[in-house]
């Protein structure tokens, strides 16, 4: 009896103590670079957003803020719950990219024809729509180790530059591995993605991780998991290979949050 009465005067006391500063919860944990991932925390019920656009809030108060490529050097976050806001300014390290001049392609491999442009249109609108589903769920919070260990052959964001044409710059991570070599999933999620045959990335796979993070797996020569299908951190997914439009066996490996294409080797770390 004697220690429940203590006990609620100790909470009475640390009420009274915290109530003048309950502010509004307001964490964030990440890289706060161009390309990397920030994971914030809220109160459940929030209103949370980022750099003046709306931002999914799982119903535990979990958000992400993606920094692209070319992210600002400057990006605010402003929670907002029962009159209460909170705003704070992040300070994103600018980074500086590769640019990569290829010269003397076959004018076909450069500019695709009709054909061609009507398959790569109908992969864009099935890879855009896993992109633009924002579930609630928090699979993200697993955290992210490499899906396969090799050489790494290519980086996020390098500009290339095909016969003096600017194209997109590289929105992943390509790992040079033997062929076969297995693929496993770097984080927990759903397949949200299977197909046996896109016009650039082969035999490609997607992952949701919840709140808009979605993971995509290219070139490879076998996938091992269904669509729909529940994964963890280190479920085999498939294995390097050589589909699609692709120059050795490699995996390219992409990580976006909605569109905003996000670099995957800040998420797993060095290798
Ligand atoms: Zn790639």
């Amino acid at each position: 009896m004697r220690r429940g009465l203590g006990y609620a005067i100790a909470v009475l006391l640390w009420l009274a103590w915290a109530a003048p500063v309950d502010a509004l919860e307001l964490n964030l944990k990440g890289t706060f670079t161009q390309g990397g991932l920030v994971i914030g925390k809220t109160a459940p019920g929030a209103t949370v957003s980022v750099g003046g656009a709306p931002a999914k809030v799982s119903r535990d108060g979990y958000f992400l803020v993606g920094l692209g490529r070319d992210a600002p050097s400057s990006v605010q976050v402003q929670v907002r719950s029962r009159g209460q806001t909170q705003v704070r300014a992040l300070t994103i390290k600018k980074r500086q990219y590769q640019v990569q001049r290829i010269d003397g392609l076959p004018k076909k491999q450069v500019t695709p024809d009709p054909a061609a442009l009507k398959r790569i249109r109908a992969d864009n609108r099935k890879i855009g729509a896993v992109r633009a589903q924002a579930l609630d769920a928090v699979d993200f919070l697993s955290g992210f180790h490499w899906p396969v260990r090799g050489r790494i052959s290519g980086v996020f964001g390098s500009q290339r530059i095909l016969n003096g044409q600017p194209r997109r710059p590289h929105n992943g991570v390509d790992v040079a591995a033997a062929p076969g070599t297995v693929i496993v999933s770097p984080a927990d999620g759903v397949v949200a993605l299977v197909h046996s045959d896109m016009f650039f990335t082969g035999k490609t796979l997607m992952i949701d991780h919840g709140l808009g993070l979605s993971s995509v797996y290219a070139h490879m020569s076998q996938i091992l998991v269904r669509d729909g299908q529940r994964v963890v951190k280190g479920t085999p997914i498939g294995k390097v290979g050589q589909t699609g439009r692709a120059s050795g066996p490699h995996l390219h490996w992409g990580v976006s949050l909605g569109r905003t294409h996000l670099d995957p080797a800040l998420l797993a770390g060095p290798m």
